[in-house]
């Protein structure tokens, strides 16, 4: 599809065919969850219909299928974030449970009384609270990267932060609430000049640009399979070998072991140590094929178009007198945090559907954002590479009604 015009791309995506209350549907709520093209959708269908089984297990033919669709996916996922090895690319069942997953076999093995996590003021509350938790079980202590008004993070204050107690650093690539794309390189470096592994949440960066986990040098990176035009129940968790390696299992169970006695379990190698239990695979099977949709298309193109959608966006929501823009950082990534000027946003949504326009409004899983900029919430629109000037348009024209209705 590298020579498709959008037109024809977007109307691969027979959801956003559809009309609200009269108005086509301008689907602006893809940081929330993207949509999926009909190529995953009859890729899902297919492995329903003529593949499905359990995985790992069987010696029969359908068995073999759905382990071979299950682990071709894994070899799509390495490749679309250049992982040295598809043994590194664990199966969650999305970001959330794989931040979960190193705080407690990571986490719960090696941090220790008195020691030290550092997120940043930017991080969605999947990043933020697994930490807590486990601060709160060891005694340890929770540091943050400060922001600025802009919403960007002050990494200057790192070093400040870093100490000998620091034990892990914990940072967005972009952040959901505002669409900063944060400086993980240099993150990444700073920490591992004091030795300290870097956990990147990649939610909002991997559907929006081309990510290589080992050109950041990332320890861990997480992401969803449900804002990258894939299925929900799926994510992933990469992490380097030796650190998956040195961790202990999440979860106990069926596939994650080599051995069984009832004095001594020995764990499967990675991926497997991580995945107990029957994983989603026809979620799997949907991020592989969402994978392979994005790369026909190719990430690059989807930046630089989701590039100019925004800054279209941005100028047009700008020419409204009674909006502010909330994060004004020059690296954004496909999402415009606002509000109009004494409306609720939850309001502001609300009137939108009616004109059609999905958006998101609230404190995004971020309230601490919320807080630092001194808002209970926003509104929030965020683009996908399907979204179109007509989708803005319509933005603009539902803005506008709600001006009129409450003056
Ligand atoms: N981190 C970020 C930046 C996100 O945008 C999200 C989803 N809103 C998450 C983490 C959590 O993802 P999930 O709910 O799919 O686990």
């Amino acid at each position: 599809r590298s020579d498709w015009t959008w037109e024809q791309i977007r109307a691969e995506f027979p959801v956003l065919r559809q009309s609200i209350d009269g108005h086509p549907l301008s689907y602006l709520d893809n940081a929330a969850s993207s949509q999926m093209p009909q190529e995953v959708i009859d890729r899902l269908t297919w492995y329903q219909s003529a593949e499905h089984s359990n995985v790992h297990r069987g010696v029969h033919t359908l068995s073999q299928k759905a382990t071979d669709a299950y682990e071709k996916a894994r070899e799509k996922v390495a490749r679309f974030i250049n992982a040295p090895d598809s043994a590194q690319c664990i199966f969650t069942r999305g970001a959330t449970e794989g931040v979960n997953l190193v705080m407690h076999g990571w986490g719960r093995k090696f941090v220790e009384e008195g020691d030290e996590i550092i997120v940043t003021a930017l991080e969605h509350h999947a990043n933020i609270v697994p930490w807590q938790m486990l601060c709160e079980e060891k005694g340890a202590t929770l540091k943050v990267i400060p922001m600025t008004d802009a919403g960007e993070l002050v990494v200057d204050e790192l070093p400040t932060l870093l100490s000998d107690k620091t034990k892990m650093v914990c940072v967005s690539h972009v952040s959901n609430a505002l669409g900063t794309v944060n400086p993980v390189e240099d993150i990444i470096e700073q920490a591992h000049a004091h030795g300290v592994p870097v956990l990147v949440d990649g939610c909002q960066a991997v559907p929006h640009m081309k990510v290589d986990v080992q050109a950041l040098d990332a320890d861990f990176y997480v992401f969803s399979g449900h804002k990258m035009c894939g299925p929900t129940g799926i994510g992933i968790l990469y992490g380097k070998r030796e650190l998956l390696e040195a961790m202990n299992p999440f979860m106990g169970g069926g596939d994650m072991i080599r051995t069984v006695t009832f004095e001594k379990t020995e764990y499967a190698p990675i991926p497997h140590k991580f995945e107990a239990g029957t994983p989603s695979i026809l979620a799997v099977v949907g991020l592989g094929a969402a994978i392979d949709y994005l790369e026909s298309i190719g990430m690059d193109r989807i930046a630089r178009r989701e590039a100019e959608l925004l800054e279209y966006a941005t100028q047009r929501i700008e020419e409204l007198d009674f909006i502010r823009i909330l994060g004004t950082a020059p690296n954004k990534a496909s999402v415009i945090s606002f509000e109009v000027l004494g409306v609720h946003p939850h309001d502001v949504g609300t009137i939108l559907d009616t004109e059609g326009v999905a958006i998101r409004a609230g404190h995004h899983c971020a309230q601490p954002v919320m807080d630092r900029l001194g808002v209970p919430a926003t509104a929030r629109a965020s683009l996908a590479f399907y979204n179109n000037k007509d989708d803005v348009d319509a933005l603009i024209g539902a803005l506008q009604t709600v001006k009129d209705i409450f003056g």
